[in-house]
């Protein structure tokens, strides 16, 4: 089974390579070649998700599968941002390291008793034969460090840290995050749901 992934983040689609890998399953995941722009404006995770996966599938045959991921942090101390705007936080550009050094910034008077956040990812299937459409969400509690730490992942990964841990998803590094981290747990449901499926050869 093919898969195209809707993104053009090279790292995420790394990240859904090795976990595809890692759940056994019967699927190459391939990034998109030529991702048609898309404006993330619905203010949803799961709207911006169907709108990337939707705008993939319509310059596809009508009986592709497509994925779509919609992912970011919210910080409970700023109400939940940044949230679906976690990309632009810093400024339309999406410059993912001036993005670090603002919520760095935000977050240097807030107590360590108030640095709760987590990630959220939702994940949206669409297409195949039956025109699919299937929606799977994801959740990593955790915190915010005072400083960044950490070289591997990207965007916020070197200020949280998930719950029970005391390293940042930076420092964890792409294995040990790809077993706890938001987008995992969401693909988590996706693998749960085409092993089912394809049980019943559905898919
Ligand atoms: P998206 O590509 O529209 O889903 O934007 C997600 C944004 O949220 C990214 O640009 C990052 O800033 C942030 N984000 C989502 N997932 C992660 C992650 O696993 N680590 C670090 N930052 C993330």
């Amino acid at each position: 089974m093919l898969i195209h992934l809707a993104s053009g983040n090279a790292h995420k689609a790394r990240e859904f390579q090795d976990l595809v890998r890692a759940a056994g399953l019967p699927v190459e995941i391939r990034a998109a070649g030529r991702m048609p722009p898309v404006v993330e404006d619905t203010g949803t995770f799961s709207g911006n998700a169907r709108k990337k996966a939707a705008a993939l599938l319509a310059a596809l045959p009508a009986d592709a599968w497509v994925l779509a991921d919609d992912s970011g942090l919210c910080v409970e101390a700023l109400g939940g941002a940044p949230g679906v705007e976690s990309a632009y936080y810093a400024g339309p550009q999406g410059d993912s390291a001036a993005n670090l050094r603002k919520l760095t910034e935000v977050m240097r008077a807030v107590p360590d008793d108030r640095r709760g956040a987590y990630f959220v990812c939702v994940l949206v299937l669409l297409g195949g034969p039956a025109a699919v459409s299937r929606e799977f969400e994801g959740r990593c509690q955790g915190g915010l460090r005072r400083e960044p730490a950490g070289g591997f992942g990207f965007g916020y990964d070197p200020l949280f840290v998930p719950m029970g841990h005391a390293l940042t998803y930076a420092e964890l590094g792409d294995a040990a995050k790809n077993l706890i981290s938001h987008r995992a747990r969401a693909f988590g449901l996706l693998a749960d749901w085409l092993k089912a499926e394809s049980a019943t050869k559905k898919v």
